[in-house]
């Protein structure tokens, strides 16, 4: 079975206080309201990665991830963050390839099947974002887009290392805009990615992959998203800013 898996991307968001007062919150909240089958991760800007960490104590179903790293170990790379340095802090996640990366940083599948390895020699899981762009979907082209990102990017990987990858399909016209993929369009991409992961790795890998929907995903449209039978949970971009959204999202299964 896969895990479920409710992960928030809070992107370049929240100063020293904000991020503390949220973690705490959804640290608090978890503790009385989620189950514990329920993975819940806080993606957070670097800077905020070590206290968030410190902030999650003793619960164990609170991860910390990060939202990006460098794809080689160290060195003259200014301004980086590399995987040993994460690994180092005890940060479990890091989100790989989100489409704002793409976009706005030109990251390529080449790069980021680089980062999807560094991370894996380091301990840690990547949760690697995949999803077409508004044309390609108008044009159809969404299943061979996701395609070739998962091939480009992680169909490289052994079997016992690909079982260590989150997927995360965000149609990247969904992301930030309020327009939520319908559940029908988000269960036929994810049965879909489940069917691609079942060619190259075999049923057993497949079932256990958690594959999770991203995009404009909130309280009100979870239950629906979360009741369809290959998705696994959520990548939450601004519903995870908010402890009691969050939550809620969490508590949608
Ligand atoms: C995201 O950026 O990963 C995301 C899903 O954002 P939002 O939930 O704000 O659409």
């Amino acid at each position: 079975m896969a895990k479920k898996i409710v992960a928030g991307n809070w992107k370049m968001n929240t100063l020293k206080e904000d991020a503390e007062k949220l973690a705490s919150e959804v640290v608090n909240m978890a503790k009385d309201e989620v189950p514990s089958d329920v993975t819940l991760i806080m993606c957070t800007p670097f800077l905020h990665l070590a206290k968030v960490k410190s902030l999650t104590g003793s619960a164990t179903n609170v991860f910390v991830g990060a939202q990006n790293c460098y794809e080689k170990a160290n060195g003259a790379y200014t301004g980086e963050i590399a995987a040993p340095m994460l690994h180092s802090y005890g940060i479990d996640y890091v989100i790989l390839g989100h489409s704002e990366r793409r976009e706005y940083f030109k990251e390529s599948n080449a790069v980021l099947a680089a980062k999807v390895d560094i991370v894996l020699e380091n301990d840690m899981l990547p949760i690697f974002c995949c999803g077409e762009v508004l044309d390609e979907r108008e044009a159809g082209k969404q299943n061979e887009v996701v395609k070739n990102q998962l091939e480009e990017s992680l169909f490289h990987l052994s079997a016992d290392d690909f079982t260590k990858v989150v997927i995360a399909y965000e149609p990247v016209w969904a992301i930030g805009t309020g327009k939520t993929a319908t559940s029908e369009q988000a269960q036929e991409m994810h049965a879909y990615i489940r069917g691609l992961v079942k060619e190259k790795y075999g049923e057993a890998v497949a079932a256990e992959t958690s594959v999770l929907y991203g995009g404009s995903c909130k309280p009100s449209n979870a239950p629906e998203l979360f009741a369809c039978p290959d998705v696994d949970g959520g990548l939450i971009g601004g519903a995870s800013l908010k402890s009691r959204d969050f939550i809620d999202i969490a508590k949608s299964y």
